[in-house]
């Protein structure tokens, strides 16, 4: 489940180098070239899902739980003093790489501004309109 076409299958895979923080048989933790902070690092599955809409169910357990381990290791070791994850999916909400990856972002006390958005203020009918057409 490769795609020959990829750079994340190639890195994920070891064709390409990367700084490599984790591996196992089915994962590659890299970190990543164009960081957002200290020690930003890239969880890829080794088999090509273009993102979270492709990667099986078992693959969304398995993603987490390491997520959790490197958070762990990344607190200890970097001293961050908080982590986001991020993971985006389609061009519109930023994704440029068509490999599912999740990032770890760990964040120090510095003020600096990551993920952020403008709170709405919708109506409460907007929202029970909007929770409606989810729900189905
Ligand atoms: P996204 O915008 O969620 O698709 O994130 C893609 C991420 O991959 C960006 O943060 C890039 O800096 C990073 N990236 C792209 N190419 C490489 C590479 N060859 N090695 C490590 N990170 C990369
Ligand atoms: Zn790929």
């Amino acid at each position: 489940m490769r795609d020959e076409a990829c750079i994340f299958c190639k890195i994920a895979n070891g064709e390409v180098p990367s700084n490599t923080l984790y591996e196992d048989d089915g994962y590659r933790v890299i970190l990543d070239l164009g960081p957002a902070t200290r020690g930003h690092a890239l969880i890829l599955p080794k088999d090509h899902y273009a993102d979270l809409y492709e990667l099986p169910d078992e693959k969304c357990a398995e993603v987490m739980k390491l997520a959790k381990k490197m958070a762990l290791r990344m607190r200890e070791k970097l001293g961050c003093s908080g982590l986001n994850l991020v993971q985006n999916n389609g061009e519109s909400a930023g994704q440029t790489v068509r490999h599912f990856h999740l990032h770890l972002i760990p964040r120090y006390d510095d003020g600096s501004k990551i993920v952020e958005w403008t709170p709405g203020n919708p109506s409460p009918e907007e929202l029970a309109q909007i929770r409606d057409t989810i729900r189905g």
